[in-house]
């Protein structure tokens, strides 16, 4: 019998750790911090041993496979030893591919993902597909192949998933942009992030369909590397070589396989950024067979997803929009390019080796004021505080919320957008976001 050891419980980890005692494995899980009660009880009733806290050596390094969660660093000293005697060591996402034969439908990118992801989904149950979800949203893939029987999949994947990822088979796979994140994790090496995010066409054959957006300059500059055999479905705002969705003069366009067109103020999701994302998504229902009708009123009828661009409330005439999940600069650009009137704009957090230059011009364009909110908001004043707006300096989102209530006029917007990861302060980006709501709420 061989052994399947996964580090890492959450999720991902305790969906694999299944799917492998399903399939006949000896199985063992370890996870350094404390594992969920609800994954404690998932292990349970698979009768699935299991640590928590440590890692016992000698349970670990004994394995024929290992399946590493996400969220462990490629030199964390287990990760260390086992590469070090040659153990394979995989993802979650890798594992469970093995065991299905389901279409898969894979979407990457620094912005965008849990976006698009769930705009398929929508789609996709819309015309009635037996379809799953998966990735960084919701189930694990592991645990839905174990458990279900999907024909299809749409998958979030993150770098991190996709680092550990070697036969996978996109049968479409999606590539919304590529920016600077995660640096921290890739030696602060912007290719080896590019090679993370390109390994989704990787065992793509001419039968496959990757799925891009056109006017990316790393996407275009990088593209011909990696010797693409997939069907390639270029999106872009504007007509422009052989891109295949587009808009032009208030109508969006799709032009293969089948060619329909709607209104673009029909379409659901606001914001440039968000056009992106119902191409990339039209595109792939379009791939999948969906009758034009059901991805024209899939596009329409989609309610967004919680933390992105999220409106709250309008207290005293100014408007209160949480982003909570823009963790990185590149998403508060697009939340900033869409405000349409002054905003006050809450960021900071965990920088993850930001560089704020990106957001400079539209910071001097759009704000009227800032707000510091984190541990460590010296990089933020040396940065913004030349620009001469107001500045506030906050390390509670309480704080935040009252400061911009103090700073804001009729008619302004206050807008979470933090540009970095949320674990100074709060335990997730979800956790700051609900704060954020809470806060706005009791003003
Ligand atoms: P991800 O899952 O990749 O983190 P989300 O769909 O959760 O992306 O969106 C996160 C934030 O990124 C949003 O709040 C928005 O500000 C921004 N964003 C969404 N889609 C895009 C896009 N296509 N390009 C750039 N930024 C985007």
């Amino acid at each position: 019998m061989k052994r399947l050891v996964v580090l890492g419980a959450g999720e991902s980890g305790a969906g694999a750790a299944v799917l492998a005692k399903v399939k006949g494995f000896e199985v063992f899980v370890s996870d350094m911090s404390k594992i969920k009660d609800k994954y404690k009880e998932l292990l349970n009733k698979y009768q699935i041993p299991w640590e928590e806290g440590q890692h016992t050596e000698n349970l670990i390094l004994n394995a024929d496979e290992v399946v590493k969660s996400p969220g462990i660093p490629n030199n964390a000293p287990m990760i260390e030893k086992l590469k070090a005697q040659g153990t394979s060591i995989i993802s979650e996402i890798e594992f469970a591919g093995r065991y299905t034969n389901a279409k898969m439908i894979c979407i990457t990118g620094s912005n965008g993902k849990t976006t698009t992801t769930s705009l398929i989904y929508h789609i996709f149950k819309s015309a009635g597909y037996n379809v799953g979800l998966a990735g960084n949203i919701g189930q694990s893939l592991a645990l839905q192949v174990a458990e279900k029987n999907y024909d299809y999949y749409i998958i979030e994947l993150s770098s991190f998933q996709l680092d550990n990822m070697y036969d996978f088979r996109a049968n479409i796979a999606i590539l919304m942009n590529i920016t600077p994140d995660h640096l921290d994790r890739y030696d602060y090496k912007m290719q080896n992030y590019v090679d993370a995010k390109f390994r989704i066409t990787q065992n793509q054959t001419e039968e496959d369909a990757f799925v891009f957006w056109n006017d990316d300059p790393i996407i275009q500059k990088e593209l011909s590397k990696y010797g693409l055999k997939a069907r390639l479905y270029p999106f872009a705002e504007i007509k422009e070589n052989g891109v295949i969705a587009y808009t032009d003069n208030n109508k969006v366009y799709f032009d293969a396989p089948i060619a329909f067109n709607m209104e673009q103020e029909e379409l659901a999701l606001t914001g440039k950024h968000n056009l992106y994302n119902s191409l990339a998504a039209g595109i792939t229902a379009n791939l999948s067979g969906i009758r034009k009708e059901i991805i024209r009123e899939g596009l329409m009828t989609f309610k967004g997803v919680e933390h992105r661009l999220e409106k709250v409330a309008n207290v005293k005439g100014a408007s209160y929009i949480n982003d909570s999940k823009a963790t990185n600069v590149n998403s508060c650009f697009y939340a900033l390019q869409s405000m349409k009137t002054p905003t006050i704009l809450i960021l900071g957090g965990k920088d993850k080796g930001n560089d704020y230059n990106e957001i400079k011009e539209l910071v001097k364009e759009k704000c009227v004021g800032l707000v510091y909110m984190g541990l460590h908001n010296e990089k933020l004043h040396q940065f913004f505080d030349p620009i001469g707006l107001p500045v506030r300096d906050v390390q509670s989102m309480k704080d935040a919320v009252q400061a911009c209530y103090e700073m804001a006029k009729p008619g302004d917007t206050v807008l979470l957008s933090p540009c970095c990861a949320s674990f100074d302060l709060f335990k997730s980006y979800e956790d700051r976001g609900e704060q954020f709501k809470a806060c706005v709420k009791a003003l």
